[in-house]
């Protein structure tokens, strides 16, 4: 027996997105989610890059996403941590860690995840003021100012890369001799005359007043610092897809694979947002897949109930 016709595991943009699509279209449909809703948009002072809002509060946008999906009757379980989500035949069971289960025909996964973070004193008190993990988001908030990208990866290198079309100068601090990135991108970087790498460095403290103004490092055993108006970290990014009990195919960083109708290999489970193998983390991308994984699940459920008369 059914609770619900679908179920969507993650409260940011991409499922409330799912949401508002499911329950238009008739399907009683749930939202779970650990915290408040808004995901990621919780944690993005200013946006100025979703059309239609030349800047909005990210907390407001959220809460105008999670009012708009309650306006067609989604249910909505904030502050409702999941603890695994399991398959039991055509079922979809979401176990929560208060004990109670909810099942469904179909399952929209949108948990996101969380950018792996530095851990060192200051990144917490300033982030949103100066500490970021968004170039294309906040880079355009630092025009004309020195800036600190961590990290020697792809995303380090591309998005330091990136930042030069705003900063007077990037600096890439990386705590190994040798960058992870691949070479195209560390060629494009190092023929940057806006760049600038710092290696052998460890980060040990991003400081400031009411927004960042330093960041402190230690190089060869020996204390340095810099004055920026703000640090990028980009260290890495942890997809949520542990919570599945069954196996979903994803990719070597945990990021869930599908195909464009965001189906993942599991017969009725769809992926969208930041969990989702793809080019970009962005508000609009992650509205868009929630669009499609709903339409598809609906056409799924339709198929269901279309068999389960004849
Ligand atoms: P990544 O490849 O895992 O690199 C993370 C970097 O952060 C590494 O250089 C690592 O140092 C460093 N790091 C990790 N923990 C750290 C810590 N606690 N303190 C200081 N430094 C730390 O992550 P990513 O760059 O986000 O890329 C993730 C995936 O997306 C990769 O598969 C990447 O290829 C892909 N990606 C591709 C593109 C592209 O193709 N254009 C762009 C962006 C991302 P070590 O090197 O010492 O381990």
């Amino acid at each position: 027996m059914n609770d619900f016709d679908v179920i969507i595991v993650g409260g940011g943009p991409a499922g409330l997105a799912a949401a508002l699509y499911t329950a238009r279209m008739d399907l009683k449909t749930v939202v779970v989610d650990r915290g408040p809703l808004g995901g990621q948009l919780l944690n993005t002072e200013l946006v100025e890059d979703y059309p239609g809002f030349e800047s909005v509060l990210g907390s407001d946008l959220a809460l105008k996403m999670g009012d708009h999906a309650r306006k067609f009757g989604v249910e909505i379980r904030d502050f409702e941590p999941v603890k695994e989500i399991d398959v039991e035949g055509s079922a979809k069971v979401v176990r929560l860690e208060s004990g109670e289960e909810l099942r469904a025909p179909a399952l929209i996964m949108a948990a996101g995840g969380l950018p792996r973070y530095l851990q060192v004193p200051g990144e917490k008190e300033f982030w949103g003021r100066g500490v970021s993990y968004c170039a294309v988001c906040d880079g355009a908030f630092f025009k004309g100012q020195e800036l600190a990208v961590i990290g020697g990866g792809d995303a380090a290198v591309e998005e330091g890369d990136f930042l030069t079309r705003y900063a007077s100068k990037v600096y890439v601090i990386h705590r190994r001799n040798e960058l992870r990135a691949q070479p195209i991108l560390i060629d494009r970087a190092r023929a940057n005359p806006k760049i600038e790498f710092i290696l052998d460095a460890h980060v040990k403290e991003i400081g400031g007043e009411d927004k960042v103004h330093v960041v402190r490092y230690e190089q060869h055993g020996e204390a340095k610092e810099l004055r920026v108006g703000g640090v990028f970290i980009f260290i890495g990014f942890v997809p949520n897809s542990k919570l599945f009990k069954v196996h979903v195919n994803h990719d070597e960083g945990g990021y869930i694979v599908t195909d464009r109708n965001m189906q993942t290999s599991v017969e009725g489970i769809w992926a969208v947002g930041d969990v989702r193998a793809q080019l970009t983390k962005q508000i609009a991308t992650a509205v868009g897949d929630g669009t499609t994984a709903a339409v598809a699940a609906s056409m799924y459920i339709t198929t269901l109930k279309d068999t389960a008369r004849a």
